[in-house]
C-alpha cells in the first residue's frame, strides 16, 4: 500500500473522529476528511513538510501544501474567527517553506476556552478527491508530532512517476471539431472523465483536469490543435484510449445553433443617436420605461470564517442547483441544455478549488466564489475564441446566480416594474427565464443573435434588440422608450406624439394577441376559404408538446429526434425510442406526428458515432447521409417509429435525390413486413438546391415533402447559418431562396403530394403571405407563434398571396423583398 503523507498532531491533545466537532461543516466532512484534536498544548506545529499557503486573516487557521500536493487545514477551534485574532500569535508566513513540527502558531488556550464555541480543532486534507485518509489515529491521546493519520493517493502517482510512466500511456489526438473544445465537447470529456480514474490533458504546454469542464476549456484548444491524454499507470491506457476515440468523435463543426431559428435585420449606419438599431433577436414591439440593469450585488471581501462560509457556500449552490432541476424539468430542449450545463458548471472541481483556496484565505463565500468564476471567465476570454467568450457569460450567470442565493432568493426578480424596458450591457440567461413574464422587451449592448439569451428570447416570445452598442448609454432609468424589434430600433427619447403613437400601437398588438388567442384552438382557413395546416415544432417532452397543443398546434410537423441521441454516451435503444416517441404522441392525442430521423452530423457531434474527418462537416455526412453509412442507427430508429400508435409519418433529413429515399424505403418495408404493418407516410425534407430542383422525382417518391428553410438558405447561398457577420444576410426571403421554394411546391404539385415548411420561415410574419402565395399549406412553427400565425393566416387572400409573391421572385434582393412585403402587406 503506497503511502503519501503522514499527517502529524499540530498540537497535543486527545484525538478523536470528525463526527465529534459541534459544528455540522466540519463534522459532515464537507471541508475534508481527517481528524479531530481536543487540545491540552498551546502551540500549532506543521502537521507535515511543505508550503504554507494560507494563514487565515483571523490567524485562527492555517493550511499547508505537502510536496504531494495534498493540502492540510488546521482550524483551532470552532468559531474562533469571532475572536478576529485576539489570543492567536502567528510564528510564521503565507509562502514560507516549514519543515514537519515546525511552531506555526501559538495561541492562549484559557482565552480560547472561555470565548470559543468548542476547542475541538479538525485537522483535515482539503483536496480529498486526490487523497484518502488512512490508519486514523482517534479516541486517544496523542502529543503534538505524533502522526494522526497517513494519505494515500485515489489513483494519483506523485509526479516524478507520472512522467516515468507518460511515455507509455498517453496518445496525442489532432482535435478536428472546428470550434475546438467548446462548452459541449469539454462537457462531454468531462462527463466521461469522470467515471475514469485521473487523467490529464495537455495543450499549449498547459494541463488540465479532464473532469473539470472549465479547466478543458481554458486550454483555448482549436480546431486543428494537438492534444496529449495523459494516463498515470498501465490501467489507465484503456481510458486514455476512451477520450482519445471521444475526441476523435467530435468531428464536425458546422457552428449553427439549430435550437431555434432567429430572423435578423440589418444594423447599418450611420445611426441616430435618438433612434439607435440593432439586431433583432426576438421580435416584437414594446413602449416601456427603461430599467438598467444593475451588475450583481455587492459582497463584502471578509468573511466570518471558514467554517461558516463554506457551508454558506454550500447552501448556496445547493439552492441553485435545486432550482436549476426544478427549472431543466419543466423546461423544453433549450432551456432544460443550458441548466443542465449551468448544473455541470456549478459542480465543476477546477471552479470549487480556486473558490476554496479563496475561502481558506478568509474571503467571504459571495467573494470567493465570485472570484474562482471570473478567473475561469478571464482565462476563456483570452483564448480569443468567440464561443468561449459566450461561455464566458454562462460563469457571469452563474456568479449572479449564488450570489443571489447569499443574498436571500427573490429580492431581485421584484425589482423589475412590469412592462419594463430592461436595458444592459448583456444579460444572462437565468435572469432572463426568471423575469421573462414581468419584461415588457430588452435592448442589449452587446450579445449576439445566435447567444443563448438571444435565442431564449425568442423561445420564451420577449421582443429583444441585441448589439446596439454604446448608444444605449444615453438612455435615461425611468423614462419612456419605444421598442420595436421588427424594424430594429430603439426610440431613447421619443416626443409625445411619438410615444401616443407607438402605445396606441402596442395596445392594438395587444389586443389583437388576446384575440389570437381565444382563437387559437380553431381550425385554420385563408381569408378566401382554403384550409392552411398549422403545425409545431417539437424538440423534446411531452410537456413541450402539450404546450404546443395549448397554444392551437394541429399537430406536429418536425420532431427533431436529435435531442434523444446527443449528451450521452451509447445510442437510446428501440425501447426508450418507442417510449419517448409515444409519450409525444399520446401528448398529441390523435393528431398528426411527423417525426424526422436522426439528424446528426455538422454541428451536432455524437460520441458513438466518430465520424471520418471532414474538411467541410455541413457538406459531409448529415441527416440521411450519416443513416446510410451507419445503418444499424437507422434500423432501431425506424423500428421504434413503427411501434407508435397512431402510426406516425416519418420525415428524411438531407435528402439530395430520390436514390437515397428508395434506399431508406427499402429498409423501411422490411421492417414493416417483420412488423406486420403497413408503411407510414413517408416524407423529404427540402433543404438542398439538388432536393429543390429535383422536386418532382422526390415527390413521386414520397407521401409529402418538409421545407427545410434554415439549410435550404445556407446551402442554397452559400452561407454558413451560424457566421455571426453573416447573420443579418442569410435571410430565407432572399429571391434565390423564393425560387428554389417555388420549384419545390412546382415539383410537388405535379404529383399532387403537400408542401409544409419547418424551418424558421414559417414563424417569420412577413414570410407567411409569401410561402402561401408559392403554394405552401402547411407551416410548422415554434409554439408561441402559432396564435399570432392563425391570426395572420385567417386575414390574407390567396389570389392577394400569389400575386405577392410572383412579384417577389422578380426582385434581387431580400431588403427588397422585405419592402414589397412591407408595402403591400403592412
Ligand atoms: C431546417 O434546416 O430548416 C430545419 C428545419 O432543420 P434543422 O434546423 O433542424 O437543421
Ligand atoms: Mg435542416
Amino acid at each position: 500500500m503506497s503511502v503519501t503523507l503522514q499527517v502529524r498532531a499540530p498540537f497535543s491533545g486527545w484525538s478523536s473522529a470528525l463526527a465529534e466537532i459541534p459544528d455540522e461543516v466540519f463534522a459532515r466532512a464537507m471541508l475534508g476528511e481527517g481528524a479531530a484534536i481536543d487540545p491540552t498544548g498551546n502551540e500549532l506545529r506543521a502537521p507535515c513538510d511543505g508550503e504554507l499557503i494560507s494563514v487565515a486573516a483571523a490567524r485562527h487557521a492555517v493550511a499547508v501544501r505537502a510536496p504531494c500536493g495534498a493540502e492540510i487545514l488546521v482550524h483551532v477551534g470552532v468559531d474562533t474567527v469571532a475572536l478576529a485574532g485576539e489570543g492567536f500569535t502567528l510564528h510564521a508566513r503565507t509562502g514560507e517553506q516549514v519543515k514537519a513540527g515546525d511552531l506555526l502558531m501559538s495561541f492562549d488556550l484559557d482565552l480560547l476556552a472561555n470565548r470559543a464555541r468548542s476547542l475541538v480543532s479538525p485537522v483535515i486534507v482539503t483536496n480529498g478527491e486526490r487523497f484518502s485518509v488512512a490508519r486514523l489515529r482517534i479516541d486517544r491521546a496523542v502529543a503534538s508530532g505524533d502522526v494522526l493519520f497517513e494519505l494515500e493517493p485515489v489513483g494519483v502517482v506523485d509526479a516524478s512517476s507520472r512522467t516515468a510512466a507518460l511515455a507509455a500511456i498517453s496518445e496525442s489526438v489532432i482535435v478536428r471539431h472546428a470550434h475546438g473544445i467548446h462548452a459541449r465537447p469539454a462537457a462531454l470529456i468531462a462527463r466521461l472523465a469522470k467515471t475514469l480514474p485521473e487523467l490529464e490533458i495537455r495543450a499549449h504546454g498547459r494541463t488540465a483536469d479532464p473532469r473539470s469542464t472549465m479547466a478543458l476549456m481554458s486550454l483555448g484548444v482549436r480546431g486543428g490543435d494537438e492534444l496529449i491524454i495523459v494516463g498515470f499507470s498501465a490501467e489507465a491506457a484503456r481510458s486514455v484510449a476512451e477520450i482519445a476515440a471521444l475526441i476523435r468523435g467530435l468531428e464536425p463543426g458546422a457552428p449553427a445553433p439549430r435550437a431555434a431559428a432567429v430572423p435578423t435585420v440589418p444594423n447599418p449606419s450611420p445611426a441616430n443617436p435618438r433612434r439607435p438599431r440593432g439586431i433583432v433577436a426576438s421580435r416584437g414591439f414594446a413602449v416601456g420605461r427603461a430599467q438598467l440593469l444593475d451588475d450583481e450585488p455587492e459582497v463584502e471581501e471578509r468573511g466570518r470564517g471558514v467554517a461558516a462560509e463554506s457551508a454558506a457556500l454550500e447552501l448556496a449552490r445547493n439552492s441553485v442547483r435545486k432550482r436549476l432541476e426544478e427549472r431543466a424539468r419543466n423546461a423544453d430542449g433549450l432551456v432544460r441544455e443550458l441548466m443542465a450545463a449551468h448544473i455541470e458548471l456549478l459542480d465543476d472541481p477546477q471552479l470549487l478549488e480556486t473558490a476554496r483556496r479563496g475561502l481558506l484565505a478568509g474571503a467571504s463565500a459571495g467573494f470567493a466564489w465570485r472570484a474562482s468564476l471570473a478567473e475561469s471567465a478571464q482565462a476563456l476570454a483570452a483564448t480569443g475564441d468567440e464561443r468561449l467568450r459566450e461561455r464566458a457569460a454562462d460563469l457571469t450567470d452563474l456568479t449572479r446566480q449564488v450570489l443571489r442565493a447569499l443574498a436571500g432568493e427573490g429580492a431581485e426578480s421584484a425589482a423589475i416594474a412590469p412592462g419594463s424596458i430592461l436595458i444592459a450591457r448583456d444579460l444572462t440567461p437565468s435572469r432572463l427565464i426568471d423575469d421573462a413574464t414581468r419584461l415588457g422587451g430588452i435592448a442589449l449592448m452587446a450579445s449576439g443573435p445566435t447567444s443563448h439569451v438571444a435565442i431564449l428570447a425568442a423561445t420564451l416570445g420577449v421582443p429583444m434588440l441585441v448589439g446596439v452598442g454604446e448608444a444605449l448609454r444615453a438612455v435615461v432609468p425611468g423614462t419612456e422608450v419605444i421598442l420595436d424589434a421588427e424594424a430594429g430600433t430603439l426610440a431613447v427619447a421619443p416626443d409625445a406624439v411619438e410615444l401616443a403613437a407607438a402605445r396606441a400601437r402596442s395596445a392594438d398588438e395587444r389586443t389583437q394577441a388576446a384575440r389570437a388567442a381565444g382563437q387559437a384552438q380553431q381550425p385554420c382557413r385563408l381569408a378566401s376559404g382554403e384550409r392552411i395546416e398549422v403545425f409545431a415544432n417539437l424538440a423534446g417532452s411531452a410537456a413541450d408538446t402539450r404546450f404546443a397543443v395549448a397554444q392551437g398546434a394541429e399537430g406536429c410537423g418536425l420532431l427533431r429526434t436529435e435531442f434523444l441521441f446527443l449528451d450521452r454516451r451509447t445510442a437510446p435503444d428501440e425501447a426508450e425510442q418507442r417510449r419517448c416517441y409515444q409519450d409525444i404522441s399520446d401528448a398529441l392525442g390523435a393528431r398528426p406526428l411527423v417525426i424526422r430521423t436522426l439528424d446528426v452530423g455538422g454541428d451536432k457531434p455524437i460520441p458513438y458515432l466518430p465520424l471520418p474527418p471532414e474538411e467541410n462537416p455541413a457538406l459531409g455526412l448529415r441527416g440521411v447521409r450519416t443513416s446510410l453509412w451507419r445503418p444499424e442507427l437507422l434500423d432501431v430508429q425506424l423500428r421504434a417509429l413503427l411501434a407508435v400508435r397512431p402510426a406516425v409519418r416519418i420525415l428524411l433529413p438531407m435528402i439530395t435525390d430520390s436514390a437515397e429515399i428508395a434506399l431508406v424505403g427499402r429498409r423501411l418495408d422490411e421492417w414493416c413486413r417483420a412488423a406486420g404493418v403497413a408503411r407510414p407516410q413517408l416524407g423529404a425534407m427540402i433543404e438542398t438546391p439538388a432536393a429543390a430542383m429535383l422536386a418532382d422525382q422526390i415527390a413521386r417518391a414520397v407521401d409529402f415533402v418538409s421545407i427545410g428553410s434554415n439549410d435550404l438558405a445556407q446551402y442554397g447561398l452559400a452561407m454558413d447559418r451560424g457566421h455571426a457577420e453573416l447573420a443579418a444576410r442569410i435571410d430565407g426571403l432572399h429571391p434565390a431562396v423564393l425560387r428554389l421554394i417555388a420549384a419545390t411546391t412546382r415539383g410537388a404539385a405535379v404529383h399532387d403530394r403537400p408542401v409544409a415548411v419547418c424551418g424558421g420561415l414559417a414563424s417569420d410574419p412577413q414570410a407567411v403571405p409569401l410561402l402561401l402565395g408559392l403554394g405552401v399549406t402547411e407551416l410548422s412553427v415554434v409554439p408561441s407563434f402559432i396564435p399570432r400565425l392563425k391570426a395572420l393566416i385567417r386575414g390574407l387572400r390567396l389570389e392577394d398571396c400569389r400575386a405577392l409573391a410572383r412579384r417577389a421572385l422578380d426582385l434581387a434582393t431580400a431588403a427588397e423583398v422585405r419592402a414589397l412585403v412591407q408595402e403591400e402587406m403592412p
